[in-house]
C-alpha cells in the first residue's frame, strides 16, 4: 500500500486530494496548521486507520520522528490563496512557499518520494500575452502586494528543479489556474464564494473595477484529475492545470445571478492594486503529455457549487 503526505490537506484543494487518494487506497498522511483551512473539511476522515492528520506549520522543521515509515508521494499543497490573505499574512504565505517547499523537499530525498508542488498562474503575473504556454515566463511586480505569493511560488520553482538537477529529486510542478467547487471557505475573499454567496441571500454583488478583467475557472474534480495524471506522469517542467474557458468578471457575476434566480444587484468597488487583467491557461501541454482536459462546464460546475453553499447556509 503506498502512502501520499498532503501537505495544505485540511483546506480546499488539499482536502479533495485526501478523499481522492483515500478512495484509491493508500495512506493519507495530512499535514496542515489549520490557518486557512478547517477540520470540517477532513472530519469525514479522521476515524479510518489509513488516514493520519498532523497539525504541523510546513515552515517548521519537520520532526521525521512523526514521519517514520515509507512515503511514496508528497503532495504540497499548504498556502494560503486567497489575494485577501495577501494583506493579512504575506510573511507567513513566502515563509509556507519557500522554507515550507525546502522541507518538503528535503523530506522527499530523505523518502525518496515523488514531490508535487501546487503553483499558481500567478507565476505569470499580469500576462502580456493570453492564453499563458508554460513557456511564457510571466510579468511580475517583485515588490507589489501579490509578490508575497507569486514570487515564493517562482522561488519553489526555481528550488525544486534545482534539487531536482543537484541531488536527482523526482518533481513535479503543477501551475494551477483559477479553481472553484465545494469546500470553498464561504468568505474567503475570492469571486467565486464571495459571488455566490451574495447571490444567495439576495446582496449586492461585488464586482471590482468595471468588470473586464477575465479568469477562467475550472470545477474542482477536473483540476484533481489532472493533478493525478501529472503526478503519474514523467513531467518535470511545470504543466498547466485549468479550464481554458475565459469569461470577464462581469459576465460571471451576472451568470452567478442567473444561476441562482437571485434578485441581487450589481456593485462596482475599486480594483484591488495589480488585479491581472486576463488569465486563461493554454493547455496544449496537458492535453499532450497527460492526455487531460477539464470536463465539467461552467454550468454544471456552478451548480454543483451553489447546493454546496445552499447546504452551508441551510438555505433550501
Ligand atoms: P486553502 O486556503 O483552502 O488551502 C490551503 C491549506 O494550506 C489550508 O488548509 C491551510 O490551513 C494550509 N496551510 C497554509 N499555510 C500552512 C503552513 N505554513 N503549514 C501547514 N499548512 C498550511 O487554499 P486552496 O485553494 O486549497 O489552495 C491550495 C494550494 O493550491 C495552495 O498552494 C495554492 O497556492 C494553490 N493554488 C490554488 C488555486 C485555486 O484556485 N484554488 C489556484 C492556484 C494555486
Ligand atoms: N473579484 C471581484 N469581486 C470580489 C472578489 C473578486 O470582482 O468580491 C475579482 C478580482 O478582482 C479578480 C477576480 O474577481 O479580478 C478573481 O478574483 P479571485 O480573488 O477569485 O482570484 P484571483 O484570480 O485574483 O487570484
Amino acid at each position: 500500500m503506498k502512502t501520499v503526505l498532503i501537505t495544505g490537506g485540511a483546506g480546499f484543494l488539499g482536502s479533495h486530494l485526501c478523499d481522492y487518494f483515500m478512495n484509491k487506497d493508500y495512506n493519507v498522511i495530512c499535514m496542515d496548521n489549520l490557518v486557512t483551512g478547517r477540520e470540517e473539511n477532513i472530519s469525514h476522515l479522521m476515524k479510518k486507520n489509513r488516514f493520519r492528520f498532523l497539525n504541523h506549520d510546513v515552515s517548521k522543521r519537520i520532526d521525521s520522528d512523526n514521519l517514520n515509515g515509507d512515503i511514496d508521494y508528497i503532495l504540497h499543497f499548504a498556502s494560503p490563496a486567497s489575494p485577501v490573505d495577501f494583506d493579512k499574512m504575506p510573511v507567513e504565505i513566502a515563509m509556507t512557499n519557500s522554507v515550507g517547499t525546502l522541507n518538503m523537499l528535503d523530506l522527499a530525498r530523505k523518502k525518496n518520494a515523488v514531490m508535487m508542488f501546487a503553483s499558481t498562474s500567478e507565476c505569470y503575473g499580469d500576462p502580456e500575452v493570453n492564453p499563458q504556454p508554460e513557456t511564457y515566463n510571466g510579468n511580475v511586480n517583485t515588490t507589489g502586494i501579490r509578490s508575497c505569493y507569486d514570487e515564493s511560488k517562482r522561488f519553489a520553482e526555481s528550488l525544486i528543479m534545482a534539487y531536482h538537477r543537484a541531488y536527482g529529486v523526482d518533481v513535479r510542478i503543477a501551475r494551477i489556474f483559477n479553481t472553484y467547487g465545494p469546500r470553498m471557505r464561504r468568505m474567503d475573499g475570492r469571486a467565486v464564494p464571495a459571488f455566490i454567496n451574495q447571490a444567495l441571500h439576495d446582496e449586492p454583488i461585488t464586482v471590482f473595477g468595471e468588470g473586464k478583467q477575465t479568469r477562467s475557472f475550472c470545477f474542482v474534480d477536473d483540476e484533481i484529475e489532472g493533478f493525478y495524471r501529472l503526478l503519474m506522469s514523467d513531467e518535470k517542467y511545470p504543466v498547466n492545470i485549468g479550464n481554458p474557458h475565459e469569461i470577464s468578471i462581469l459576465d460571471f457575476a451576472k451568470k452567478i445571478i442567473d444561476v441562482t434566480s437571485s434578485s441581487s444587484e450589481i456593485v462596482f468597488k475599486p480594483l484591488p492594486e495589480h488585479d491581472p487583467k486576463v488569465r486563461r491557461p493554454d493547455i496544449t501541454k496537458a492535453k499532450e503529455k497527460l492526455d487531460w482536459e477539464p470536463k465539467i462546464g461552467i454550468d454544471e460546475g456552478l451548480k454543483r457549487t451553489i447546493e454546496y453553499f445552499k447546504g452551508v447556509n441551510g438555505i433550501k
